[in-house]
């Protein structure tokens, strides 16, 4: 069964939020949690080695199935001994169930990146059936198809610690009907799932459900009760940060949390920006990956804390330092005084300032290095918050409120 090969324990909680302290217990060791999940979509974390991973301490993660289906293909990872082999990394690894890239790729190509109604229209273009999915490989035009079985057959062949159910991600705004229907289909891949997962495996896998329901509430709970209740090691939220406000994400946590078995790990897709991070905390999630902290590294986008919480910057932008900023040419301190990752350690922001206007590699790696860290050291500030029981206290302190 799924339970044995992945272990969750809670070893605290905060008293007054439902935000938790625990470990995750794999094979390829534990994950203390909450945690930030980064994203390395085609086995690498972009411009960093493992070696610089292990040194920020991140100990796990997160690689795109449809990518790796696609290029080098499940079956030569598998004849190289698996992902963790192949790659070079003997820590945790988590992969997703393709679905979410093949909704999202024939959806953006259909539509030209217009936000339309996801329904009918999404349904015809992705060619989905009770069965799978049919979809064009974005590198060749060729077609592919996944179906719950086949994304458990590539996900079994690639060996990732935690694996991820197949389900229909239903994008933002959809129709009442639509994430009703989507949300069914999910529940019955669900089992599908499960049942493809019980075949014999070279691999220690935990298998993760996934909760669907779009922004309704009774879909999201009754999706919460039907995923919690079947024999998954963990479970995922998902359908989240895929254009609804923050305040509609914060709803359905707080729709689905409560319905969701409390022994089990719970893991929230595609969100961490860091004001979210402390709500999604604090609502009782356990792992988050987010492509923002290396995707913003690359733009020169460097994350900070905020000098004063009081002082108002723009939205989204109250944690990122720009420095592409032709001010930053001639400073001479670090990114951030107080930090110690190795880029703030040896590099001034006018060495940083320099390397992106020549868009030198060393750029990517130096603000990735940074930002990771940053996100690293977030999530160790709030694991120890949580094991002191002053969690909402350190919210207060990075968010002012
Ligand atoms: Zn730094």
């Amino acid at each position: 069964m799924a339970e044995k090969e992945l272990k969750f324990k809670i070893l605290a909680k905060d008293r007054k939020s439902a935000a938790r302290l625990g470990e995750i217990k794999t094979v390829h060791g534990t994950l203390l949690t909450p945690e930030f999940i980064p994203v390395g979509t085609k086995g690498t974390v972009k411009s960093l080695d493992f070696e610089q991973l292990k040194k920020i301490n991140l100990n796990c993660f997160f690689v795109n199935t449809y990518h790796l289906h696609l290029q080098p293909g499940e079956d030569r990872v598998f004849d190289l001994g698996g992902l963790h082999r192949f790659i070079g990394w003997n820590k945790l690894l988590m992969t997703d169930s393709g679905g979410f890239q093949v909704f999202s790729q024939a959806r953006n190509s259909s539509f030209g990146g217009r936000r339309a109604l996801a329904g009918a229209e999404t349904e015809t273009l992705a060619k989905i059936d009770e069965d799978g999915v049919t979809f064009k490989s974005f590198k060749d035009g060729s077609v592919h198809r996944f179906t719950p079985e086949k994304s458990i057959e590539i996900q079994k062949k690639l060996g990732a610690d935690i694996i991820l159910a197949f389900d229909e991600c239903t994008y933002y705004p959809a129709t009442y009907e639509y994430a009703k229907k989507a949300m069914e289909r999910t529940h019955r891949w669900a089992g599908r799932c499960l049942e493809a997962f019980k075949k014999r495996s070279r691999f220690n896998q935990g298998l993760y459900g996934i909760v669907q329901g779009s922004v309704f509430e009774d879909l999201r709970k009754k999706s919460a009760r039907f995923v919690g209740s079947l024999p998954f090691a963990g479970l995922a939220i998902g359908g989240v940060s895929v254009g609804e406000s923050k305040t509609e994400m914060a709803k359905v946590l707080e729709w689905v949390i409560p319905d969701l078995p409390e022994e089990k790990s719970r893991h929230l897709l595609g969100v961490g920006e860091i004001d979210d991070i402390f709500e999604l905390v604090a609502r009782g999630i356990d792992t988050f990956d987010c492509v923002m902290p290396t995707r913003l590294a690359r733009m020169g986008l460097l994350l900070v804390k905020p000098q004063s919480p009081k002082k108002n910057r723009p939205k989204g932008k109250e944690f990122t330092l720009d420095i592409t900023k032709p001010i930053y040419g001639k400073d001479e301190s670090p990114i951030e005084s107080d930090c110690r990752c190795e880029t703030c350690l040896h590099h001034s922001r006018a060495y940083l300032n320099h390397l992106f206007k020549e868009k030198e590699l060393l750029a990517y790696t130096l603000a990735t290095y940074h930002n990771l860290w940053f996100m690293a050291r977030l999530t160790q500030e709030i694991r120890e918050s949580l094991g002191r029981g002053s969690f909402l206290k350190l919210r207060k302190h990075w968010l002012g409120r």
